[in-house]
């Protein structure tokens, strides 16, 4: 599990994934009861706020110590909870421990998962059960084909206001209700004589006592649009530039191989030239680095300025990930990319590409079948993607490269 960007006082998460499929970890700071503390009722805030939050949940107690009074009490709150819950005993470390960790069947809560956080033992059986519980894509869903597309970005870069001008209507909503805060707002939007959905993140504020909320929701929620979504549009306030946080969205993004577009918002209170958009440009190319290939709009929503226009690149986007190149085609094309620069020899042996194919992957992917793949280094991988980029577009998509052995 790694703990990237979002690391609040009391709450961590995390992201990783089992058989295929994604998730994200909650990691909350412990269930305290029956104090008046104010500390101890943060706590309580945001273990609450963490089961509105989850799919599933998973009760850890402690084998070494036993039921405890403590856990009971919790057991009586996850009761009332209308979401799995599944029981972890934790420090399960060898075999007498898992034994005793039966005592936890008194909650009367169904199995009981020891493991051992130490050695992993045990988390492979959970892990199974877990993703079960996952909802799998619904088949006859209306929304099947629609391109998906979430707005995110910093705080204050201009996304209800985008998303509102774009609805047609002010949007703003502010709620402290229980549970709302689960689904993220989808709306079925047409333009262009296109249909999409739009995951709106921003237009949800969520009233709270713990002041990192905000915070920690908004980072939350861009990770679950941007897994949610085909395309992602990364909005930047132009005035602050293009800062380490965007550049944390954009490798999530490109993790979980989303489409992306990126807004360079507030262009109409940037003081500019004629060169000032080539040099930004340029600029940001630079720090894309392999990511060079997200398309960049300048943009004011205020004025309305290219919004439009961002919309039909994202739908753009969209297309370009599912096109697909007819392997003859490909083959003309690349492999005579690779004869007049074939990659180069290592430990004296010549690697030869003999066939290039598309595999019929939603994320495109193209598969070289060589001699010795292991030998094709990245610099020669960076080559292939930038011819192939360039003669067949692809813009806003990434694209995995795999090398086989013919
Ligand atoms: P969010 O936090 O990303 O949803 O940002 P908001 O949509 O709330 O916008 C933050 C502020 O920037 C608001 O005061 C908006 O009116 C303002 N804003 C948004 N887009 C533009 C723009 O293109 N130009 C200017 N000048 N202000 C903008």
């Amino acid at each position: 599990m790694d703990d990237e960007a979002g690391v609040t006082r009391d709450r961590h998460y995390g992201y990783g994934e089992w058989i295929g499929k994604n998730y994200t970890v909650i990691d909350t700071g412990g269930y305290v009861t029956g104090s008046e503390d104010t500390f101890e009722s943060a706590i309580r805030e945001q273990v609450k706020e963490a089961i509105d939050e989850a799919t599933v949940i998973l009760f850890m107690v402690d084998s070494h110590t036993g039921l405890t009074g403590m856990d009971k009490d919790f057991a009586n709150i996850l009761r009332e909870v209308k979401k799995p819950v599944f029981i972890v005993a934790n420090k399960a470390d060898n075999t007498e421990y898992s034994f005793q960790s039966a005592e936890f069947y008194e909650l009367g809560m169904g199995e009981v998962y020891p493991v051992s956080s130490a050695n992993g033992s045990g988390t492979g059986d959970l892990l199974d059960e877990v993703v079960k519980e996952f909802q799998t894509e619904d088949e006859g869903n209306p929304d099947e084909g629609v391109p998906r597309i979430a707005v995110v970005g910093r705080p204050n870069a201009g996304k209800s206001s985008f998303v509102n001008l774009l609805l047609g209507k002010e949007r703003n909503i502010v709620t402290d209700i229980a549970g709302t805060t689960r689904d993220s707002i989808n709306s079925r939007y047409k333009a262009f004589g296109k249909d999409f959905i739009l995951t709106d993140t921003a237009g949800i504020r969520r009233k709270s006592r713990v002041k990192e909320n905000i915070e920690f929701y908004s980072v939350m929620r861009a990770i679950q649009s941007i897994q949610d979504c085909d395309v992602c549009i990364l909005m930047v306030d132009a005035t602050r530039g293009f800062e380490a946080q965007d550049m944390s969205i954009l490798s999530l993004a490109n993790k979980y191989k989303k489409g992306v577009v990126i807004m360079m918002n507030k262009w109409d209170l940037v003081e500019k030239d004629h060169k000032t958009a080539v040099k930004i440009q340029k600029g940001l190319k630079e720090k894309l680095g392999p990511l060079g290939y997200i398309p960049v709009l300048f943009t004011s929503v205020l004025t309305k300025q290219r919004v439009l226009k961002t919309v039909e690149e994202a739908i753009q986007v969209f297309e370009n990930r599912s096109k697909r190149i007819p392997t003859s085609e490909l083959n003309e094309f690349m492999l005579k990319v690779i004869e007049s620069y074939p990659p180069p020899a290592t430990k004296g042996k010549h690697i030869k590409i003999k066939y290039v194919t598309q595999l019929p992957t939603k994320v495109p992917s193209i598969a070289f079948f060589c001699n010795l793949p292991q030998y094709i280094k990245e610099p020669y991988q960076r080559f292939l993607e930038n011819r192939f980029r360039e003669e067949y577009g692809f813009e806003g998509v990434p694209i995995n490269m795999f090398f086989r052995q013919k």
